[in-house]
């Protein structure tokens, strides 16, 4: 079923686990993202950047195709706009239907952030749509981003910043950054500030992990038990799909589309349901006609 974002994340805070939220910029990979969640009994986020609006998917046609493809289904399904800077796309989303738009002013001056997070949580709960906003800065991988802790979230201006905003779920910067990761460099994160932040902002309070391909298992399974509710899988989730096309082409000399996409989309929805298991979202739904279950 479509879902709301917040009550996803509520459920993964208050049972301890994360939610996998996947960008997924093309409809075969949001069938295998919902075919995964489908699976695992797992919910599944699908989150949308507003870099795909001017080229392959605009708001108007995701959300109404995610709402088709979740609703037959026994598991909640979210739809998030992922680091919206610009104030005319979040407003788009919302107007669309998504469950979920992400404000990231984290580039901005701290007052800044609350200024614009606040604009938007007004607009947005109006809707009864959530919001998740960045504090600190995830960064990118290429660009070293990630190593230097004067970039990471500090737990005074957190506990502040949610309650003037009130969004609904905070992500992160503990040492994961955007992108791909040079050669053998696996992060290191700072366990200890995910903890001191989780504590202050009240254990059942959702965080968000960004830059989350290439941090390696045992970092997920720690920051799962951090405190970590929403992990985003971009890098990894698109290079997963793109060479199973590749491994397609290489043995198939006139292949045709359908059985390109599909032979994708099914790779693509294997590897998703690995990292349900290891987030320990698998398992928590079953069969509830418009209401959120949990297993017995
Ligand atoms: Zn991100």
């Amino acid at each position: 079923m479509y879902a709301s974002m917040k009550e996803i994340l509520q459920h993964a805070s208050v049972n301890h686990y994360a939610v996998p939220a996947p960008n997924c910029p093309g409809y075969n990979m949001v069938k295998a993202a919902c075919m995964a969640a489908e699976a695992k009994k797992s919910a599944v986020i699908i989150d949308l950047s507003p870099r795909q609006f001017k080229t392959n998917a605009t708001p108007e046609v995701w959300a109404p195709m995610v709402k088709a493809i979740a609703e037959p289904l026994d598991v909640p399904v979210a739809l998030n706009l992922d680091h919206g800077t610009e104030i005319e796309d979040i407003c788009r989303c919302i107007k669309a239907g998504f469950s979920s738009v992400m404000c990231d002013a984290s580039s901005l001056p701290f007052e800044e952030n609350v200024r614009r997070v606040q604009q938007v949580v007004v607009c947005a709960h109006a809707h009864g749509v959530s919001v998740e906003a960045e504090l600190g800065r995830v960064g990118q991988a290429a660009e070293g981003d990630g190593r230097f802790d004067d970039m990471y979230t500090n737990v005074d201006m957190a506990v502040e910043f949610v309650k003037r905003t009130g969004c609904d779920c905070l992500a992160v910067a503990i040492g994961t950054a955007h992108g791909k990761y040079p050669a053998d460099y696996v992060p290191r994160l700072d366990f200890e500030r995910l903890a001191e932040i989780k504590a202050a902002l009240g254990q059942n309070y959702p965080l968000v992990l960004h830059g989350g391909s290439g941090s390696g298992d045992k970092n997920f399974q720690k920051a799962v038990a951090g405190g970590i509710n929403k992990i985003n899988l971009w890098t990894d989730y698109s290079r997963t799909y793109i060479s199973a096309v590749r491994e397609f082409l290489a043995v198939n000399e006139s292949p045709d589309y359908i059985f390109v996409a599909t032979d994708a989309e099914e790779k693509a929805s294997k590897w998703l349901e690995r990292y349900m298991d290891l987030f320990g979202s698998a398992g928590r739904f079953q069969f509830s006609k418009h209401k959120m279950q949990e297993m017995d």
